[in-house]
């Protein structure tokens, strides 16, 4: 396939476009959604990468966007929703979005998910589920299932060494002074 984002338009394939919002217009999720999905859908068509698109906002007001650059940047982690966390942060300068929402135009994989409670936003809004993603070739279901099994079962073999070396490095942390939190 090699349609251009204005064939797909006439077609009425997209009926959805990325805003040129203003910096503090309040948006309803609906609306914040339909941004999500504009992005996915362009910025693939753009050979960005994967069909995804992201949105952080707080209080409906966005803060930032990010698109799947997985392909572009030669990025295993570039998925939307940690390309839009790493944005937020820089334009918040924080590592803590607290206050804030993720929406997505597909619910988020384990490895994004979890990003999510490391960066503590409040909420997921998504559109299309990981079975979805599955359905067009994608591995959020896969894993999803692998976090469930034991170590032993999982694909990818998981193997501990050194314990003892590598905890002393750890207990270093207790003792520095300086430390930020998070
Ligand atoms: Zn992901």
């Amino acid at each position: 396939m090699s349609f251009c984002l204005d064939e797909y338009r006439t077609q009425g394939i997209i009926t959805v476009t990325i805003m040129t919002t203003p910096a503090n217009l309040r948006l309803t999720n609906h609306e914040l959604m339909t941004e999500a999905i504009a992005l996915a859908q362009e910025k693939m068509l753009a050979g960005a990468g994967g069909p995804f698109g992201a949105i952080i906002a707080r209080q409906g007001i966005i803060i930032a966007r990010g698109w799947n650059q997985v392909t572009s940047t030669n990025d295993p982690t570039a998925h939307a929703e940690i390309v839009c966390i790493r944005n937020a942060c820089t334009v918040l300068q924080t590592f803590d979005l607290s206050g804030c929402e993720l929406i997505v135009n597909c619910e988020p994989c384990p490895m994004c998910l979890a990003a999510v409670y490391w960066a503590r936003l409040k909420r997921i809004i998504y559109g299309a589920d990981h079975s979805d993603a599955a359905a067009i070739g994608f591995a959020d279901a896969f894993i999803y299932q692998e976090l469930r099994l034991p170590n032993e079962d999982r694909s990818i073999p998981i193997q501990q060494i050194m314990s003892a070396e590598a905890r002393a490095g750890l207990k270093l942390w207790l003792a520095l002074d300086n430390k930020i939190l998070y």
